[in-house]
């Protein structure tokens, strides 16, 4: 039997047309209507997070970011070289320069025995990505960061659920941002939501969601106009993208008890295999519950994974590479970046391959793909 694996499919849950439905005959189609509050409550209480405001993108809530950090022309903010490009260009938009860290060879997140040295009197954030859903160093990240007095934004793109040390991530940054594009755990096709963890960046995150405008207190009955009080953009998503997600934030369990089985059933059927042809599987401390956002390998060289891509391509199997270091983009090498300043990042992003993986992989299409790897001969 042969079949046509891709390397993403976006899953429905089933009720995502209803709750459009719903949303239309309720005549609040635009945003923060009853399904974008449903949202908000589900995850203000889920992850136990002061404010949730769904934003259109994770790009979006990035950029909210780094306009309620006030950052500035000649800011730095510390980032990682193996992440989207979003993550750094949100602050970069404000002017800011990014200062690339490099990853662990372990987990590829944000190697935090590198962090400190990076740190200079204009650092203004610290933007960890825990990479593949697995989290970054929280402890020490924090720590450093407090020592410094400098923000923590987490990219939480990957990790929606997912734990360090038994607390949710997104919950430890003053800010941190989702993903809601249909690549990631939980879809509405392109949608985001930032996370405000301080109190007291409520109001202004509300504010400049909405053009820059009290709007958001007017709704409430708190002022009697609403005017033009900061800078801001239109950042809040249709009522009818929330109602798609909240169908799909029902169903969280099962989707991640979903994607668990899929990661656990790659990585028991390679572990042997993986150990012969020294290929490396993803690292998961001891003290993470991870998201499940991805399964990759690290292969032995550029040239195997290019080989493996167009062998599994043969076979009709989606695979994929990730990140190209974004100190060697055009981009971050107008900011300085040149070869050999992030070796780990240079190394493991020529040699990372992504395996299919979404919330409908059956488990006969998923042996296909793992019987395909170990069929694959072309090691030199
Ligand atoms: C997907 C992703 C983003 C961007 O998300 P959008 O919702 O498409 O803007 C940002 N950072 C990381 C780490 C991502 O994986």
């Amino acid at each position: 039997m042969t079949y046509d694996v891709p390397f993403n499919k976006p899953t429905l849950v089933g009720e995502e047309m209803q709750y459009i439905q719903q949303a239309l005959a309720g005549m609040h189609i635009s945003g923060d209507g009853s399904f974008s509050k449903q949202v908000h409550r589900l995850l203000e209480q889920v992850l136990g997070v002061p404010r949730v405001l769904l934003t259109t993108s994770c790009t979006h809530a990035l950029e909210m970011s780094a306009i309620l950090l006030n950052i500035q022309a000649g800011d730095e903010v510390i980032v990682p070289s193996f992440t989207f490009v979003s993550t750094v260009n949100a602050f970069v938009l404000r002017g800011a320069k990014p200062v690339f860290v490099d990853v662990r060879p372990d987990t590829l997140n944000m190697d935090e025995n590198k962090l400190e040295a990076l740190i200079t009197p204009r650092t203004r954030a610290i933007v960890p990505v825990h990479y593949a859903g697995v989290a970054c160093e929280m402890d020490a990240i924090m720590a450093i960061a407090q020592k410094h007095n400098v923000a923590v934004v987490e990219d939480n793109a990957h990790a929606l659920f997912g734990k360090y040390k038994g607390k949710y991530l997104g919950t430890f940054g003053v800010l941190a941002t989702q993903s809601f594009h249909e690549t990631k755990n939980f879809t509405c096709g392109e949608g985001g939501a930032l996370l405000v963890n301080d109190p007291k960046l409520i109001e202004r995150a509300e504010i400049i969601r909405e053009k820059g405008t009290n709007r958001s207190r007017f709704f409430r009955g708190q002022v009697d106009k609403y005017t033009w009080v900061d800078i801001g953009s239109s950042f809040l998503p249709s009522d009818m993208l929330a109602a798609f997600l909240y169908a799909q934030l029902e169903h969280r369990d099962e989707i991640q008890a979903k994607r668990a089985q899929i990661w656990q059933r790659y990585h028991d059927h390679l572990r042997d295999w993986a150990d012969e042809h020294h290929v490396q599987l993803p690292t998961v401390p001891a003290h993470v519950d991870q998201a499940y956002h991805m399964y990759y390998m690290l292969m032995p060289s550029l040239d195997v994974r290019t080989k493996l891509i167009a062998y599994l391509k043969s076979k009709q199997i989606g695979s994929v590479f990730h990140y190209l270091p974004l100190h060697l983009s055009d981009m971050g090498k107008q900011f300085g970046g040149r070869e050999g300043d992030c070796p780990v990042t240079e190394d493991v992003s020529d040699r990372l391959v992504r395996l299919p993986f979404f919330n409908s992989l059956s488990e006969v299409e998923q042996l296909y793909v793992i019987e395909a790897l170990h069929a694959f001969t072309e090691w030199s």
